[in-house]
């Protein structure tokens, strides 16, 4: 390792520039702790979003603040880590040196590229400028304040009188917004809101194939969508979204289903901006890395999560994101250090999506399955532990405990949405903020 010092005497250490604080980044910086180096996070937010609990923020579960976790925090644990607030936009892999949107050039010993995926909407016609997408902590917000406002519409009697969502996509994110809708309206919204008639709040879910969460085991499938047809939610499977339109979506057999809200939970691809980074993508954007997650072709250049892609495609999960992002910070020493770079090897430690209160399905690698409570319980304590920051386990435990438990879910009061005030003038009409496009 280098031992130069600067003018004003301060040791230099190796540089190792961190992009995105997601899973991926904060396990790779996590293994750098005690290591030689300077590190730099850089990430355009300043907070990592949990996002396997989203869809509680969405539908009133949770507070946005509980799945949060502000980036700079983590230097106060860590001594060796600094943050940047920026979105890469060029890399310069002969020079190393990265350029970030204000202009300013980062120099690098090891670059890690750690940025996640973002929506795609397959080209659907109408879906980016109708359909809410589910990808950013201000996207989770939008559902829950368009939610509100069409309750409150419909208790007004304004428009349709109606609260329809549809939700594209019979993933773990569909299906468990789907889950957690219908729980909201027969449990919290009753009681809320007497003057819309139960039968006005419809959650339909479309989805493309004929079973739900497709990398679950066949009996899995099959009890989601039991669980979620015994709760009401309306299953429309085999069905493709061909158009999205202010008003509902359009199927691909021509029929029309008419929604007041429409929710995008399905496809991902890479950020447009890595098609400027001059790294070998494939398919759906992704980098393409060696075995040891080097970037194919690049010298320094490590990626992992989302956006990384090995020969073996891993799922775009939370595991091989934590699990490579560990393996690169030890690799990064070792390389540092003139040894030889290791292959990443994935453990598979199983599955798990919910269905709502007492139903979920976990699959473990050995072919193990479970259903019900009991893989219920295991899905909550498997996500409050993995939350980051003991704040945000304690203010999570607490609104699931609100919003779960039996003596309390009777009167449980979700978290509302920001339903814009009523203007002297009574114009209902939104906000310009309300219709812009959260990112
Ligand atoms: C709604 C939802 C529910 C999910 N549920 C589950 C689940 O139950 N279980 C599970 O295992 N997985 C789940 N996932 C998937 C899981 O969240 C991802 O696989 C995981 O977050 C990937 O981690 P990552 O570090 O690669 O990327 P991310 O966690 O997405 O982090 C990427 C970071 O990079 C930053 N960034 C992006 N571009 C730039 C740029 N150009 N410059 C600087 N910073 C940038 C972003 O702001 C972000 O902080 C879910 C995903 C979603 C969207």
């Amino acid at each position: 390792m280098s031992d130069d010092r600067t003018t004003d005497g301060r040791a230099t250490r190796p540089h190792v520039v961190v992009v995105g604080g997601g899973f991926a980044g904060i396990a790779t910086m996590r293994a750098l702790k005690d290591a030689d180096v300077d590190i730099t996070l850089v990430d355009r937010h300043v907070y990592n979003m949990f996002q396997p609990l989203m869809y509680q923020v969405a539908t009133g579960g949770l507070n946005a603040g509980d799945v949060t976790y502000f980036l700079r925090s983590l230097r106060s644990k860590q001594s060796n880590a600094d943050f940047r607030h920026g979105l890469l936009t060029t890399v310069r892999a002969d020079e190393r040196v990265i350029t970030l949107r204000d202009g300013e050039e980062i120099s690098y010993d090891a670059l890690v590229l750690a940025n996640g995926v973002n929506t795609s909407y397959f080209g659907t016609k109408g879906a980016y400028e109708f359909a809410y997408s589910m990808y950013s902590r201000s996207q989770a917000l939008r559902i829950r304040d368009e939610l509100f406002t069409q309750l409150e519409n419909a208790a007004a009697s304004v428009g349709s009188g109606e609260v329809r969502v549809v939700i594209v996509g019979g993933g773990s994110t569909g299906v468990e917004m789907a889950g957690a809708l219908a729980e909201l309206r027969d449990q919290a919204l009753k009681d809320a809101y007497p003057e819309i008639d139960a039968s006005s709040i419809t959650i339909t879910l479309v989805h493309r194939s004929g079973e739900l969460l497709k990398p679950f085991a066949p009996r899995l499938r099959r009890y989601a969508a039991k669980v979620l047809r015994k709760r009401g939610v309306d299953l429309r499977l085999d069905t493709g979204v061909e158009e999205v339109t202010p008003d509902g979506v359009r199927t691909a057999s021509g029929e029309f289903i008419p929604a007041e809200l429409v929710v995008w939970a399905t496809g991902v691809a890479a950020h447009a901006e890595v098609a400027g980074w001059g790294v070998p993508q494939t398919h759906g954007g992704r980098i393409q890395v060696n075995d040891d997650l080097t970037v194919k072709g690049l010298d320094r250049i490590f990626a992992a999560g989302d956006i990384a892609a090995t020969d073996e495609a891993l799922a775009q999960l939370a595991q091989p994101a934590i699990q490579g992002g560990e393996h690169i910070g030890e690799q990064i020493q070792r390389m540092l250090a003139g040894k030889p770079l290791k292959p990443f090897e994935y453990h598979d430690k199983g599955t798990m999506a919910t269905v709502g209160t007492n139903a979920a399905v976990v699959q473990l690698p050995n072919g193990f399955t479970m259903t019900g409570p009991v893989a219920w319980l295991l899905w909550v304590f498997v996500h409050i532990t993995s939350l980051l920051g003991n704040g945000n386990r304690l203010s999570t435990l607490t609104h699931f405990f609100v919003r779960y438990m039996w003596a309390l879910r009777k009167r449980a009061i979700p978290i509302v949405g920001d339903v814009r005030p009523v203007r002297p003038n009574g114009d209902r009409a939104p906000e310009k903020w309300q219709t812009e496009k959260a990112e």
